[in-house]
């Protein structure tokens, strides 16, 4: 099923008129989310991903604009009628249920004419536990699982209402590193599976840019950027966006356009720029470096480290906005005796923004 937002707003009135001002949470949001599509919503914290999610599973009703699932318009329909799974940041089980009990829970408390059979609903519980494979855990207690087991018991529960939307908020946040890579590919199989249009809220770039079919970048709010994961990281909209994915994050430099070339100081870095002359931010992603002793970037060698196939390289550069310049490159022979150390630029690696909108240039 296809979502639709429409102008989606929502803002938290302020407690204290004197001294706060309202908060624009969820601000003029609009955007198709295509049926069976993974969406990841990204952002960093407090940029109001968890009310857009409240908002499309009907927790929260928008200050103004609407929702669609499909073509039905959703925006005033209350979160038990709308169809949707909701996995929580803090999705807490029911310590004195069994697993299995867990997941029929939501199923036992459906009232009227959405009541279902008791076989029925076993039947759809194992199901959904053969799904996130805790099949064999059903007798246990919460307390009995490991953090990811109890993760896929809380997707379960969500699943076994058959919803027509999987939200998920900030899902593997409990879980530890190794964890957490583990569920997210989990959630990519049972999502690729299902093909349940779900959209799951994060923080981390890494999250989202590694199971989502489309990322949506927020930011104080607004929506920032969608699409692909990797066409955003090759085509960031601004710096925000820029800065906001990979690891290691892009080096920001800044610089000048002049007479088709950019700058930083006195050395042209690119050239074969169709931009007027202006002051702007260079975003230079790691692995956009390559060692060359002719290079126009000189940078002052702090440290190598050997990353197995690659190595990176830690300098500093007076124009640089960070304290360090950290470049990513193939092996290579050069000899790391001097204290500078070269680069030449690979000009698809390179991002040119506006100084004063920070918004991305792109040349003709
Ligand atoms: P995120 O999930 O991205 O961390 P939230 O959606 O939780 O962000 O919050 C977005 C903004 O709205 C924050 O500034 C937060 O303080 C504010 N906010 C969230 N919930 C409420 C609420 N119930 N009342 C007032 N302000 C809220
Ligand atoms: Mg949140």
């Amino acid at each position: 099923m296809k979502v639709v937002l429409q102008n989606l707003t929502k803002i938290y009135p302020s407690r204290n008129k004197k001294t706060d001002s309202d908060v624009i949470a969820v601000n003029d949001f609009s955007f198709e989310i295509a049926s069976g599509d993974l969406v990841g919503l990204l952002g960093p914290s407090g940029c109001g991903k968890s009310t857009a999610l409240n908002l499309i599973c009907g927790l929260q009703s928008p200050t103004s604009g609407s929702i669609f699932f499909d073509e039905d318009d959703v925006t005033a329909v209350p979160p038990e009628r709308r169809g949707v799974g909701v996995v929580f940041q803090n999705y807490a089980l029911y310590p004195h249920l069994t697993v299995k009990e867990n997941i029929l829970f939501p199923l036992q408390n459906l009232k009227g004419p959405d009541k279902i059979p008791k076989q029925d609903m076993l039947n759809r519980a194992n199901e959904v536990a053969g799904l996130v494979q805790i099949a064999g855990l059903m007798e246990r207690k919460p307390s009995e699982l490991s953090g990811g087991q109890q993760q896929r018991v809380a997707i379960a529960r969500a699943l076994v209402k058959m919803p027509r939307i999987l939200l998920l908020d900030e899902p593997f946040s409990n879980l530890d590193a190794r964890l957490r890579l583990q569920t997210r590919e989990e959630l990519r199989r049972i999502q690729r599976q299902t093909q349940i249009t779900t959209v799951f809220v994060t923080h981390d770039q890494e999250e989202a840019m590694s199971i989502s079919d489309t990322i949506i970048v927020m930011r104080d709010g607004k929506i920032e950027q969608i699409g692909k994961p990797q066409q955003v990281y090759d085509n960031p909209a601004n710096l925000f966006v820029a800065s906001f994915l990979g690891t290691p994050p892009i080096n920001v430099f800044e610089g000048h356009v002049a007479n088709g070339s950019a700058y930083i100081g006195n050395e042209a870095v690119i050239s074969g720029i169709n931009a007027e002359n202006q002051q702007v931010y260079i975003g230079i992603r790691p692995e956009g470096f390559i060692l060359n002793r002719q290079g126009p970037l000189k940078c002052e060698l702090s440290r190598v480290e050997a990353m197995g196939r690659d190595i990176s390289i830690v300098s500093k550069h007076s124009a640089s906005a960070s304290s360090i310049v950290r470049s990513i490159c193939s092996e290579s022979d050069i000899s790391f005796e001097s204290e500078q150390v070269c680069f030449s630029l690979k000009p698809e690696k390179v991002f040119l923004f506006s100084k004063e909108t920070e918004e991305r240039i792109t040349s003709a």
